[in-house]
This record gives C-alpha cells, structure tokens and sequence, in this order.
C-alpha cells in the first residue's frame, strides 16, 4: 500500500508487515498498489512452497496482490494484518521478480535443512 501523507522511501508501506520500503526491504508491487517486502516473501515463500502450510481463507476473502476471488492453492496470512493475504501464484511470482532483479540481493529461500546455518536474523 502507499502512505499517501509520506514522501520518499516512507510512502511505500507493505501491505503484510506494516514497514517502509529500506534497502534491505525491496518491495514487489501486486494490483492497485499493494506491496510485498523481500522480508514477507521470505517468510510466505518458505511456508507456501517448501512447508506447504497454508492459512485457511474466509468466504470472500481475496489475494490483496491479485485481487483474484477464490482463488485455489495455498494462501499466506499477514501476521500484523488479519485481512492480508496472498495466494502461492503471487508469492512465487513476485519472488521470481525479487530473485531476477540484479538491485538486490535478495534470492529465494532454500528448503529447511538445506540451509548454511547463517540466517539467524
Ligand atoms: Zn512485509
Ligand atoms: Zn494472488
């Protein structure tokens, strides 16, 4: 989402975590504005496509990058944001944008158990 009262890297606020846009917080931009940061995509993508654990999604909730209603598949829930969800299409795609872009260093997460043992952010 943007913060329309903000300027500069503040106006961008991730629709999942609530935080602005930082160097270490690139951000992938879904439909109408919505934003996802390296740091939810981390998490969303370890669940969604290695853990395969999933929220359940209400009757008309919808994925906030997409918009799709009732989409199939796996859905990640924000854990500041109740009404914050998005759908595993999303996720991957926008960490496959993340991962491509040479601005950032950010890559996908590895499978649990094949990390190195140095993220213990
Ligand atoms: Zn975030
Ligand atoms: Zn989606």
């Amino acid at each position: 989402m943007h913060n329309e009262s903000a300027e500069g890297e503040a106006y961008f606020v991730c629709d999942f975590c609530l935080n602005t846009w930082s160097d270490d917080r690139p951000m992938v931009e879904g439909h109408r504005g919505s934003l996802v940061c390296a740091h939810c995509l981390s998490i969303a993508f370890s669940e969604l496509v290695h853990l395969r654990s999933g929220s359940p999604v209400k009757p008309g909730e919808t994925c906030v990058l997409c918009l799709e209603p009732d989409r199939p598949g796996l859905h990640w829930r924000s854990p500041v944001r109740d009404e914050a969800i998005a759908c595993v299409r999303c996720i991957k795609q926008s960490a496959g944008v993340l991962h491509k872009d040479p601005d950032y260093a950010w890559t996908k997460p590895a499978p649990i158990g094949e990390s190195d043992g140095s993220d213990d952010d």
